[in-house]
């Protein structure tokens, strides 16, 4: 029998390892049909659902190359793209003569939309876990995607484990800046006040 990723080994480990694995995949399946069916490429996809979901809209390609991965040449050229289809548009950043804003334009939006609900399988996935294993199993996804940051495989971490604001007071983790307690549930994976604890 072929297997197509990690092999289940010996520890919980390599389980962890394998189960993230196959859930990645599952996910990446999803939007390759939803990019081929809409004629755009994975990366032009992955583009437009962070653009639709941006809390702050001066997004730049800098800061998107960084978030997925790739270069900018490579965000560039996918931007150009998505600008030529009419699903973005590039403004000039005020703060940055060299600089580009990059917005979806309302058929961009529609897309957005229409993404996520393709995807809503995958987060029917998570609504099946029982409520009250969710928090566990976001800390300890959150754990790993920290553990691959700290590695440098991973550029761009935005959650509580990687914040400098994290405290591991004795009464439990917690928010300096927020005041609030960090219990597993309470984590966040994007928080729009994150700052990259210091080395
Ligand atoms: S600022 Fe945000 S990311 Fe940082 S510890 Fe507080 S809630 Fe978490």
């Amino acid at each position: 029998m072929w297997h197509h990723g990690p092999v289940d080994g010996p520890g919980l480990e390599h389980k962890l390892y394998a189960a993230v694995d196959r859930l990645g995949n599952a996910v990446r399946a999803a939007r390759r049909r939803f990019a081929t069916a809409h004629g755009l490429s994975l990366l032009q996809l992955q583009v437009v659902e962070l653009l639709g979901h941006e809390a702050d809209p001066r997004a730049r390609v800098g800061t998107l190359a960084a978030e997925l991965g790739v270069s900018s040449p490579t965000l560039s050229d996918a931007v150009a793209s998505l600008e030529a289809k009419g699903l973005l548009r590039r403004s000039p950043d005020p703060d940055d003569g060299r600089a580009s804003i990059l917005t979806l334009t309302p058929e961009g939006r529609h897309v957005a939309a229409d993404a996520d609900a393709a995807l809503g399988p995958i987060l029917d996935a998570a609504r099946a876990v029982a409520p009250a294993r969710r928090g566990a199993a976001l800390e300890a996804i959150l754990e790993m995607i920290a553990s691959l940051y700290r590695a440098g495989l991973i550029s761009v971490d935005e959650s509580c484990l990687t914040c400098d604001h994290y405290e591991a007071g004795p009464a439990g983790p917690s928010c300096a800046l927020l005041g609030i307690a960090l219990r597993p549930e309470n984590l966040r994976v994007r928080c729009p006040d994150h700052v990259p604890v210091s080395a």
